[in-house]
């Protein structure tokens, strides 16, 4: 497969340091805010203004509502009150018609708050008949926003959003000095009637309030703003340099110690103090330069170990032979013997070796078929008969019923030979090894155990005897039985298949190798689920 060189992919990918890239994102972060500011501050500053004003409105002509209705005799005190704190110039009218012609006559009206207010300075009988009828036609209220830079500009008859002056009849003058301090106020009539509709007394309530002019702050906020941009864009520039300073020293100091991992120098220091997830980086390195150590120094261990065991058959293959033609009267058969198991030796650890790397390559994978197991346990012992006869060993088999397993059978065949090969090996003085098949009814599996009555394994040792080349006693009988390969066979072809594994065992009582497997079918045709 193709791979990119480094200098390839780095023409593909442009590289941009940590801090132009926070930079970029606080930069975009700050304009944002910005827009935002500038949007709700400074643009609609004027429509948030005129909607709060509209609010203290409809809070006073309620109250004077409810003041009218309720109890009338407090009405000038109530008047006083909300003039005084929505600074607004308010009248109340009670209204009264003798045939056709209608009068207002003023119940009670606050002081002139903003001298010259259109209800104090400004207000005749036209303009008042035309807020009434404007009033009742639109549903009791209304409400106009009079430019006094734009007096005789068209009106509306809008309640709410009513922002320009009605058309007719045009509103009295203003003074002039007045346009310096405010240029809009605001003006809202509401006809009310109280004790019922027919029959009862209807009141016209004016409140005029100053809409305080915007402008300056408007320009006061702008140049403010400007600042604040400015502020923010430094902040965000030093902060970016902070962080990216923050982030890229253990990182760059993690490359360092990486390059000098990659050159095979494995104490490299990744330790470095920074954020969660360049401390957790830097954890994994560790572990990886401890087990790319450690894999270096099995590696060296293995050929060291393969060479001696190598060294050791050839070394006798070669002296045995020399024996053998220089002197006459040794070309004996048990000196022809010595080479033939010499050579046997051989062949076996070299088989080992490469059955274990195509395990470990993934290169020799279990070809799974349904079998007794029962009969390929029985099947191995034959297989030992001429050890038993010659030698005295014992080899004991107790098998409680018949079962089928899926598996690779010469694979399983080879995991029973290794365990039965070195219970032979490692037994004590009674020369017996036991294999015993049990069906565990609960889990519907089965398991085979090897037991054997020799010097048993320290438990500190347990875990690493099935590792590659390991072997308890280095030098003990390491010549004379097996490859050093047997159990990390066992275990990979194990593994390979699922299945579980372990040994007990006791100093000076002996071991008890064991694997379980999934029972496809036992003796009398059950299933698992059925057993
Ligand atoms: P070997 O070829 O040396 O037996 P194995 O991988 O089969 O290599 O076993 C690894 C080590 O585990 C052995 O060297 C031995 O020390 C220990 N071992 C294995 N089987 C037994 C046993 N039945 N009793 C005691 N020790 C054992």
């Amino acid at each position: 497969m193709h791979r990119p060189s480094p200098e390839t992919s780095h023409c593909r990918r442009p590289r941009i340091s940590i801090s132009w890239k926070l930079f970029a994102y606080l930069t975009l972060f700050t304009t944002f805010i910005l827009i935002v500011v500038w949007v709700f501050q400074i643009g609609l500053l004027n429509y948030f203004y005129r909607q709060s004003k509209y609010r203290e409105l409809d809070d006073a002509e309620k109250s004077l509502s409810q003041v009218l209705e309720q109890s009338p005799d407090q009405l000038e005190e109530r008047i006083g009150q909300l003039s005084d704190k929505y600074v607004a110039c308010i009248r109340v009218y009670r209204l009264r018609w003798t045939g056709n012609r209608g009068y207002a006559e003023t119940l009670a009206t606050s002081p002139d708050v903003s001298s010259g207010c259109l209800i104090h300075s400004s207000m005749n009988e036209t303009y008042l008949t035309y807020l009434y009828k404007q009033a009742v036609g639109n549903g009791g209220e209304y409400t106009v926003l009079v430019s006094r830079d734009d007096q005789d500009d068209s009106g509306s008859s809008n309640s709410n959003n009513a922002y320009t002056l009605p058309s007719r009849p045009s509103l009295p003058g203003v003074p002039t000095w007045r346009r310096l301090l405010s240029s809009e106020t605001v003006l809202r009539a509401n006809v009310i009637t109280t004790g019922g509709d027919s029959g009862g007394t209807v009141y016209m309530i004016l409140i005029n309030a100053e809409m305080v002019p915007l402008n300056a702050t408007v320009q006061t906020l702008k140049t403010q703003f400007w600042v604040i941009a400015v502020i923010l864009l430094c902040g965000a520039v030093t902060l970016a340099i902070l962080i990216s300073r923050n982030i890229s020293v253990p990182i760059e100091k993690m490359n360092t110690a990486a390059k000098r991992l990659a050159k095979g120098d494995y104490n490299a220091d990744f330790v470095v103090n920074g954020y969660r997830e360049v401390m957790e980086l830097s954890d994994s390195l560790t572990q990886a330069a401890d087990a790319l150590s450690q894999n270096d120094t099995l590696q060296k261990e293995l050929i060291a170990n393969i060479s001696h065991d190598l060294r050791t058959p050839l070394t006798m293959i070669v002296g045995y032979s020399e024996v053998m033609r220089d002197i006459p009267g040794e070309n004996t058969p048990e000196n022809v013997q010595v080479i033939i198991d010499e050579t046997k030796r051989l062949s076996d650890l070299v088989n080992d070796l490469l059955d274990l790397s195509k395990l470990q390559a993934g290169t020799r994978k279990p070809k799974p078929e349904v079998f007794s197991l029962s009969d390929t346990v029985r099947s191995v012992m034959s297989r030992y008969s001429k050890l038993t006869e010659r030698d005295g060993y014992r080899i004991e088999i107790d098998i409680d019923q018949d079962v089928d397993v899926r598996a690779d059978r010469t694979m399983l065949l080879q995991v029973i030979y290794n365990l039965i090969n070195n219970a032979v090996n490692y037994t004590g003085e009674d020369k017996l090894v036991r294999v015993t098949q049990r069906t565990l009814r609960d889990s519907g599996k089965v398991r085979i155990s090897v037991t054997d009555s020799g010097e048993g394994i320290a438990p500190d040792q347990i875990p690493l005897i099935w590792d590659r080349y390991y072997k308890v006693d280095k030098v003990h009988r390491r010549a004379m039985i097996g490859t050093g390969l047997g159990l990390s066979i066992v275990k990979q072809i194990l593994e390979a298949h699922q299945a579980t594994y372990g040994v007990e065992s006791k100093q000076g009582k002996g071991s008890t190798f064991w694997f379980e497997m999934n029972i496809v079918r036992d003796g009398r045709g059950n299933t698992p689920g059925s057993v």
